[in-house]
């Protein structure tokens, strides 16, 4: 089974100790590509670095909306440059997060904006954290149309699903998927289309049902992609070879 981990924040200091060995597990399981999202400016050199050492592993660069405390207007002008320089997979994280304590919306709108924009210029795809804010991002990519991207761990309605998917976005799940209690999550995963089906795992946050309170990491996919194959009646071969294909289209790989 070869997989792809659509969203796992391999350079976070939760790895450290270990990082050659939660490579190794990952690669052993059949994840075979790794796609690292950036949280702040800081992360981008870091990403350059575990994707030199570790082959598959793919960064994209971003400004993540939990750490806007972290984030500088000159941030953007960096990130420009790191886009045409060095060309990552995909501009990310970036996004919106109302359910963060007193969330400015305003500043998070204006610079997930700016990245949509850029994203948009450098014709790359973008990997979007929405909490609470599903509607207010799906207004924000109308003035983009051409953009692709994925809804990391996507806990919108169908409805917002299906809008998504018909403009050609992708919707990424993780551990939360093999929650037995996470009943509307699986309706979801239960109706889409498989073809608009990332996996990823959000190492080392958000583990799943077996692994509660520990520390996540990619090597653990196969288990998201044994519970969407469950929630589709689909062999889990299936499952793998689509979702892989998924993010090969989406991410150019
Ligand atoms: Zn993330």
């Amino acid at each position: 089974m070869r997989l792809i981990d659509s969203h796992c924040h391999f350079d976070s200091d939760a790895f450290a100790p270990d990082r050659e060995a939660v490579f190794a597990r990952a690669r052993a399981a059949g994840v075979e590509r790794i796609i690292s999202p950036a949280t702040t400016a800081a992360s981008w050199p870091r990403l350059i670095a575990v994707r030199e050492a570790y082959p598959g592993v793919l960064p994209a660069f971003g400004l993540h909306p939990m750490f806007m405390a972290a984030h500088h207007s000159s941030h953007l002008d960096a990130l420009e440059k790191r886009l045409s320089e060095q060309r990552p997979v995909a501009v990310g994280e970036c996004g919106l997060d109302f359910q963060i304590d007193d969330p400015d919306r305003e500043a998070q709108e204006a610079l997930f904006h700016a990245q949509l924009a850029l994203a948009a210029r450098f014709d790359l795809p973008v990997i979007v954290h929405a909490r609470k804010s599903v509607e207010r991002v799906w207004l924000m990519l109308r003035e983009f149309p051409t953009l692709r991207g994925v809804m990391h761990s996507y806990s919108g309605s169908l409805d917002q699903a299906q809008r998504f998917v018909e403009r050609g976005f992708m919707l990424g799940f993780g551990g939360p998927v093999t929650w037995t209690r996470a009943k509307r999550l699986h309706r979801l995963v239960a109706a889409l289309p498989l073809e608009a089906i990332l996996l990823e795992t959000d190492a080392p946050d958000q583990p799943g049902e077996q692994h509660r309170g520990e520390r996540n990491e990619p090597a653990w996919l196969p288990e998201v992609a044994g519970a969407v194959a469950a929630l589709k009646q689909l062999p889990v071969e299936t499952v793998a070879e689509t979702t892989t294909a998924n993010a090969r289209k989406l991410f150019r790989l």
